[in-house]
């Protein structure tokens, strides 16, 4: 799981300080060295972390925490506090809007988990008692639309297609009349993914946003792939002003650092982590509950 690495060595750190009883401004430091090192390591992006650095050393070397019986245990406070409001303080919930039906588009590269990720959120919004539709907007992956159709009968949930010789923007736009009549809630529109972020992916992601003004574009990306993460998450948020972020795979990052840089770098909250293959592997991501776990 996600930060184990990171999390030892954190507590290593907290350990020597805890020892320490009193604090002297070299002992805040030192920690604050060993925490950056111990960040880079998890691969956290590195303004992420010397932002954070700054701002955790600050605080600690206020009067308050100097001064304190405990001031390990206060600069363990601030640095759990700071990781929390890193990831993004709050849950973000998912925005539904108030129209019907609500549109979420899904965006990302090619094996981030995205066709998966269209399953896992159809089943969670029919737990909740709505009436979901997936769209297969993914014309160029051969068999992405035979996958989704797949995924959507593993969780019981239509799939709406027309093959792949129509083009995408007008599937997507179908698919909204489709859902309209057919009492249908929410549309979840799986669109194309590539290897690499190119104009022509870029292009049909933004004709189909404006055809389909969607109340939620999500990104999917792969934790396992850490910085390359964040980067390609800039990335469509400048092209795309995406509303927030699905991480995949969490459960096979052992270093975390896609999941602390995103926020901090694209102004945009992780909303869902993916913890496995099943279709039910899928988690509202707590900032708070994160780096309880991280600091273990
Ligand atoms: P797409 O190309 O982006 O649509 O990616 P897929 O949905 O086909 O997923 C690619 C691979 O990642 C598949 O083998 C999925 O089972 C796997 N996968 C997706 N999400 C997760 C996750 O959260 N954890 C793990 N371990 N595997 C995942």
């Amino acid at each position: 799981m996600a930060f184990e690495s990171l999390s030892g060595k954190l507590q290593e750190v907290f350990k020597k300080l805890r020892g320490k009883g009193k604090l002297s401004e070299k002992d805040i430091k030192d920690a604050m060295r060993e925490v950056k090192v111990a960040l880079l390591e998890a691969d956290v992006n590195f303004k992420v972390v010397k932002d954070f650095i700054n701002a955790v050393t600050e605080k600690a070397l206020g009067q308050e925490v100097m001064e304190s019986l405990t001031p390990a245990q206060q600069v363990i406070k601030i640095v759990n506090e700071e990781l929390t409001s890193l990831m993004g303080s709050t849950q973000s919930w998912l925005n539904l809007g108030n129209k019907i039906p609500a549109v979420i588009m899904m965006v990302g590269l090619q094996g981030s988990g995205k066709t998966t990720a269209c399953g896992k959120l159809a089943n969670l919004l029919k737990k909740q008692g709505k009436n979901p539709m997936l769209v297969a907007c993914d014309v160029i992956r051969p068999a992405a639309i035979k996958q989704l159709q797949v995924v959507g009968s593993n969780v019981n949930v239509p799939v709406f297609t027309m093959g792949d010789k129509t083009n995408p923007v007008d599937i997507a736009k179908a698919s909204i009349d489709y859902a309209k009549s057919h009492n249908m809630d929410v549309v979840i529109i799986d669109t194309a993914g590539r290897l690499h972020i190119d104009d022509e992916l870029m292009e049909e992601l933004i004709n189909i946003k404006k055809v389909v003004n969607p109340d939620e574009i999500l990104l999917v990306v792969d934790a396992m792939t850490g910085q390359d993460a964040v980067n390609v998450a800039s990335s469509f948020n400048e092209r795309l002003d995406i509303t927030g972020v699905i991480l995949t795979k969490l459960d096979g990052d052992t270093r975390g650092g896609a999941a602390l840089s995103i926020k901090a770098v694209t102004q945009k909250p992780i909303k869902y982590i993916g913890t496995g293959e099943k279709l039910s592997d899928i988690e509202p991501f707590y900032p708070d509950r994160m780096a309880s776990r991280i600091l273990g």
